[in-house]
């Protein structure tokens, strides 16, 4: 089964509309014309109108929010509604990154109202899972990844899996220069596969995207990419400058 590869952009608070609008335009001429791999940018919330209107003449590039609301709209102060984003061409939303949860307290019970939501207004959602280095020293890899898996997606059809994309991320491997190695990512992803096959099918399993994320460099992406379950990358740090990205993108292919 031949899945595209999906690189995305995660550039949390970080570039304003500004900067937005200046790595769109030298990103572009880098890039050219076509890529072998889906691009998504996610910038922050202010940044994106900007990033979409940058964004208008290219097929290559779509657009992510870094998060969202699960309401539609209420008394949530400085919350914002899929419908807002929705307005702006937002095409995917991450969802569960572990900064959200471990600064803002977000556990799978709210990230599946959010995944709940967004797939009831057709919005892509990217759902991160991964665990801790103490998690990962006790051992318990797949008992994390198999209950953010099957609380943070519950409710969900096959249908609605086939429009999500996974983002496998250590956490002690997110913005710490610390990389899973190609064979930890790979065991990660095969086993993810694996619990996405028992709740939604084989044919889910074999189609669904999984991302790898956790200081994902130019000079590292190829080989995780070559692991058979690795479908793509989240990318932080590294995805801030253009030329940096542009060669993720272009090694991911
Ligand atoms: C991330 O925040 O999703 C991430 C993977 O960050 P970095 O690439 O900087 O490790």
């Amino acid at each position: 089964m031949s899945r595209k590869p999906i690189i995305a952009a995660n550039w949390k608070m970080h570039k304003g509309p500004a900067e937005a609008v200046e790595f769109i335009e030298e990103f572009d001429n880098l890039i050219g014309d076509s890529s072998p791999v889906d691009i998504v940018l996610a910038p922050a919330f202010v940044s994106l109108p900007a990033a979409k209107q940058a964004l208008v003449n290219s097929d290559l590039v779509q657009l992510a929010s870094q998060n969202c609301h699960f309401e539609s709209h209420g008394a949530f102060t400085g919350e914002i509604s899929i419908g807002m984003l929705q307005e702006i061409g937002v095409d995917y939303v991450i969802i569960g990154h572990s900064e959200r949860r471990s600064i803002f307290g977000e556990d799978d019970g709210l990230i599946n109202q959010k995944a709940q939501a967004l797939h009831a207004a057709s919005v892509k959602p990217i759902v991160c899972i991964g665990e801790t280095l103490d998690e990962r020293d006790n051992d318990q890899v797949e008992s994390v990844l198999r209950r953010q898996l099957t609380d943070g997606l519950k409710g969900l059809d096959a249908a609605n899996m086939l429009e999500t994309v996974i983002a496998y991320e250590p956490v002690w491997a997110i913005g710490t220069g610390r990389t899973a190695s190609p064979e930890q990512a790979q065991d990660a992803h095969r086993f993810t596969r694996e619990v996405i096959g028992e709740l939604f099918g084989e044919d889910v399993a074999a189609r669904i995207r999984i991302q790898y994320g956790g200081s994902v460099k130019p000079g590292n992406t190829a080989e995780l990419m070559s692991q058979p379950d690795v479908d793509g990358a989240l990318v932080g740090g590294a995805s801030l400058d253009p030329v940096s990205f542009s060669e993720i993108c272009k090694n991911a292919g």
